[in-house]
């Protein structure tokens, strides 16, 4: 079984996905993280966002892995855990410049498939619906107003330990929505076929309900 949950940028999605798998005893595969660990790869190497032919190349010589384990997932880049790396504001600025490589999804869209067989599996992403996995069994877009996605954001990360401002997150966010909806290759779209959830004014808990209900129903 296959479960898609899709939307831009602090919609919940990870955070849903997670709970979901947990429930259900399936893969969580967080699409979003492949990516930023190429960003990350990227600035390890001093490539150029815009030098897309030597991103391609990287990309082809690039071993990922999500790794299942009790303590959560593990994102793997060339056998090195990057888990806590990825989420480095640097690697934000510039994973959809990345993403946004016809070529480079290429290579990610195989893996993501890959890792879709490996079970049952829930899914996070962009294009999970309408690319990666059409024909999920359950498809899932989560939004929220800009600014309730901003301040999410912005909790999570100086929970984190970073130091950013509000209005960094928010012009952040913005910057990505629009690379990410935009871009010739599988924009950020609700699937015609997925559930929408505005989840502006609703609880973590009110979501995971909501789309677990819709998953047994
Ligand atoms: O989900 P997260 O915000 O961590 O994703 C980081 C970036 O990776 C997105 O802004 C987008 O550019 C890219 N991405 C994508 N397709 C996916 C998942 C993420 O293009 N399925």
């Amino acid at each position: 079984m296959i479960i898609a949950i899709d939307g831009p940028a602090g919609a919940g999605k990870s955070t849903i996905a997670k709970n979901i798998a947990k429930r259900l005893g399936f893969f969580y595969i967080d699409t979003g993280a492949m990516y930023r660990a190429l960003a990350l790869k990227a600035i390890q190497e001093k490539i150029d966002t815009q030098d897309t032919e030597k991103l391609i190349k990287m990309t082809a010589k690039t071993k990922l892995d999500l790794i299942n384990s009790p303590g959560g997932l593990k994102v793997m880049l060339d056998e090195k855990d990057v888990t806590q790396q990825i989420r480095q504001p640097e690697v934000t600025k510039i994973v959809s410049d990345i993403a946004k490589i016809k070529e480079v999804r290429k290579i990610m869209l195989a893996l993501q498939r890959q890792f879709g067989k490996r079970g049952n599996s829930v899914l996070d992403g962009r294009d999970i619906g309408t690319v990666v996995f059409p024909d999920a069994d359950k498809k899932f877009y989560l939004d929220a107003t800009v600014n309730e996605r901003s301040r999410r954001r912005y909790k999570e990360l100086i929970e984190a330990g970073q130091n950013l401002t509000l209005d960094e997150v928010k012009k952040d966010l913005l910057y990505r929505d629009k690379i990410d909806s935009t871009r010739q290759i599988a924009p950020l779209k609700k699937a015609e076929d997925a559930i929408y959830i505005d989840t502006t004014d609703m609880t973590i808990e009110q979501v995971t309900d909501k789309v677990l209900g819709y998953i047994n129903g």
